[in-house]
């Protein structure tokens, strides 16, 4: 319980219905200063007081524990609407990652392979010998940090959906990696169900 929160509302619900602290304190048969330092946050109504208070005020007693007013209907729906937009973010962000690890891989890969190809051919058309094994190799050794990056990228993408239980599930980036895979749908075992399946990528948990 929030005692400040609780204070501030018991004066918003005192002004609401037209009286003073006075008056309010008179009704209760307390002094105004007991009003006082309840609207301060200094101290709690009596319990033996609550009920009449929330009488007065025309609150309910969750209401003043809480320290503000409680629709039901209204509480469901803005609770609704913060998940909606929590569920959005994640979406365009898991997106945003996938988007960014097809970028960055294709990329990646293009450029290794542009330097094996250079290499191949700087072997065939020349007798520089050297510079073709470093541009092979580079490109080789390219392929590697690609991989890795990408498949941080892909990892931290949304989920996977099992085709058996329907539970949308991760799995570790090692196991990831190691799963037969086909674009993004890997084949794996659903840890919910235990079943080997392929499992399809998807952006949000449920
Ligand atoms: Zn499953």
């Amino acid at each position: 319980m929030d005692q400040i929160q609780i204070g501030k509302f018991i004066a918003v619900c005192r002004k609401a219905q037209g009286l003073t602290q006075a008056q309010l304190a008179e009704q209760l048969n307390i002094t105004d200063r007991a009003v006082s330092k309840w609207e301060t946050g200094r101290s709690l109504p009596d319990a033996a007081l609550m009920l009449p208070l929330c009488g007065i005020l025309k609150i309910d007693l969750n209401e003043l524990f809480c320290g503000r007013r409680i629709e039901m209907e209204n509480y469901k729906e803005i609770a609704e609407k913060n998940l909606l937009e929590m569920k959005q973010r994640e979406e365009q962000y898991n997106k945003h990652m996938l988007r960014a690890m097809y970028v960055f891989g294709f990329t990646g890969i293009a450029a290794s392979l542009a330097l094996m190809i250079g290499g191949a051919y700087v072997a065939e058309y020349s007798d520089l010998n050297a510079l073709a094994i470093v541009l092979i190799v580079l490109g080789a050794v390219m392929l590697i940090p690609t991989i890795i990056y990408a498949m941080i990228l892909e990892h931290a993408a949304g989920y996977y959906a099992c085709k058996e239980c329907g539970e949308r599930f991760t799995v570790s980036i090692w196991k990831m990696t190691f799963a037969p895979h086909f674009g993004t749908t890997r084949y794996m075992r659903c840890p919910h169900c235990g079943k080997r399946g392929w499992q399809k990528k998807v952006m949000t948990k449920d």
